[in-house]
């Protein structure tokens, strides 16, 4: 037998929290184990675990932090990746209806292409590939259609509501399960949206907030006199009061942290129940540099699961297994023009595109593939104890660090290990 690779230690109030990142499986420690296992771990000798500490000896191995010792661990974090990143169930169209967006914020106004829309003819070509996807995949057993931008709701009548009434009604035809979902600002939602969102299974939308009112109002505004937080608020209970669920991103920054609470209340007359469909997804922005704003955003985020905020699940921190949709083979994202990509965080160039929309199929080019044997091929991280749950970044961080040793956590092991306490704080606060 031997010591898992996959395994980390942190001290913690005078204990030790011991992480297996492949079973997922956490072990609170007393110092003394903790000595035990190590010293076994540098005499290369885990059955002097079982002589001393049969107990410790029995727990370390049901929960995978002792291996059998012919057991190649990195093979295993290869056969999971490749499993969930070519499973065949789920098809993941995701569509831009526009580029263009009906607010100024100024991290993205330079991309805005006014005049941008599908055309009825694009349209028919992304009904046509939907039907051949659910005629043709497979093993396919659910359809997600999500929509983004540009914001997608600009061109609800033209564009999102013939697609969602055409897509409900083939999954239905194809016995499908099927999942709608917006990433959207949400200023433009009213009643008659809602009903439809009932009516074609939308199960969810994703809101962003930029702080507070004050500070979300300098950022997301449709003109300098004219804020859009109070109606989005407004709009986010509309949704959950019709049992839609929210996930409310909050995009933070060291100075939008500050005031963060009057956004709880701004839904203090949501019931106990309502406030459950809004779950709580905290995002750095990337120009921030501080890298020690944790303790205020979990401080943030106890606060926001008392006033009744649901907070995502402490494993879906897990990369691998929650692996981004663009890292999947069954995944597209068609452009508004009927270019293809895979990942929407780059910009919708000609260069970065990896397909063609034909009349019902996608035309690819090599570099999809390129992405989709991108990852796991960086040495670091086969040395890496958290490997199973980082998985080396995603498919696009492994494609442009591609020739070069690189570490998404830029080898710091101290980050790395508060991405597992993180999830060891995260997973007592749900089960609390
Ligand atoms: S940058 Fe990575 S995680 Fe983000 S959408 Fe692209 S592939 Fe996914
Ligand atoms: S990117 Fe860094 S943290 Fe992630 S698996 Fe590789 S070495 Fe580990």
């Amino acid at each position: 037998m031997k010591i898992s690779k996959f395994n980390t230690s942190i001290h913690y109030n005078g204990k030790f929290i011991y992480h297996n990142s492949l079973t997922e499986k956490f072990l609170l420690l007393d110092p003394l184990l903790m000595d035990l296992i190590t010293a076994a771990k540098n005499e290369d000798s885990v059955n002097s675990i079982e002589e001393i500490h049969e107990e410790l000896y029995k727990s370390l191995l049901m929960n995978g932090f002792i291996v059998p010792k012919e057991t190649d661990e990195i093979q295993s974090v290869r056969v999971l990746m490749d499993k969930i990143d070519n499973q065949e169930e789920t098809y993941h169209l995701m569509v831009n209806p526009t580029m263009n967006c009906n607010f100024k914020c100024w991290y993205c106004y330079e991309t805005h292409i006014k005049g941008s829309k599908t055309s009825p003819g694009t349209l028919e070509k992304i009904t046509n590939y939907i039907d051949n996807i659910m005629s043709n995949q497979k093993g396919i057993k659910q359809f997600v259609l999500s929509f983004f931008g540009g914001e997608p709701l600009l061109y609800y009548q033209d564009v999102v509501l013939p697609l969602m009434q055409y897509t409900y009604k083939a999954a239905d035809d194809h016995k499908l399960a099927l999942g709608i979902s917006f990433t959207t600002n949400g200023f433009l939602i009213n009643e008659e949206m809602v009903a439809d969102f009932l009516k074609y299974n939308v199960t969810g939308l994703q809101i962003s907030f930029d702080g507070n009112k004050e500070l979300h109002d300098q950022t997301r505004f449709v003109s300098k006199s004219r804020g859009s937080y109070d109606v989005i608020v407004e709009n986010i209970k509309l949704l959950v009061r019709n049992h839609i669920r929210i996930t409310l991103r909050i995009n933070y920054t060291e100075q939008n942290l500050i005031g963060l609470e009057d956004i709880l209340h701004s839904f203090n007359d949501l019931s106990a129940t309502e406030r459950k469909y809004i779950t709580l997804s905290m995002n750095k922005v990337w120009q921030e540099n501080n890298e020690n704003l944790g303790d205020q955003v979990i401080d943030f985020k106890e606060k926001a699961t008392i006033f009744g905020f649901s907070i995502p699940d402490a494993f879906e921190g897990n990369r691998v297994k929650n692996s981004c949709y663009a890292d999947k083979r069954n995944q597209s994202v068609i452009n508004y023009n009927g270019d293809v990509y895979k990942c929407n965080a780059r910009d919708f160039t000609k260069e970065n595109r990896e397909g063609v929309l034909l009349e019902n199929e996608i035309s690819w080019n090599p570099k999809m593939e390129e992405r989709m044997s991108a990852k796991l091929n960086n040495k670091p991280c086969l040395d890496c104890s958290i490997l199973p749950i980082c998985g080396g970044g995603c498919s696009q961080q492994a494609l442009e660090y591609r020739g070069k040793d690189y570490c998404v956590n830029n080898f710091d092991e101290n980050k790395k290990k508060d991405i597992v306490l993180n999830m060891f704080l995260s997973n007592n606060l749900m089960n609390a």
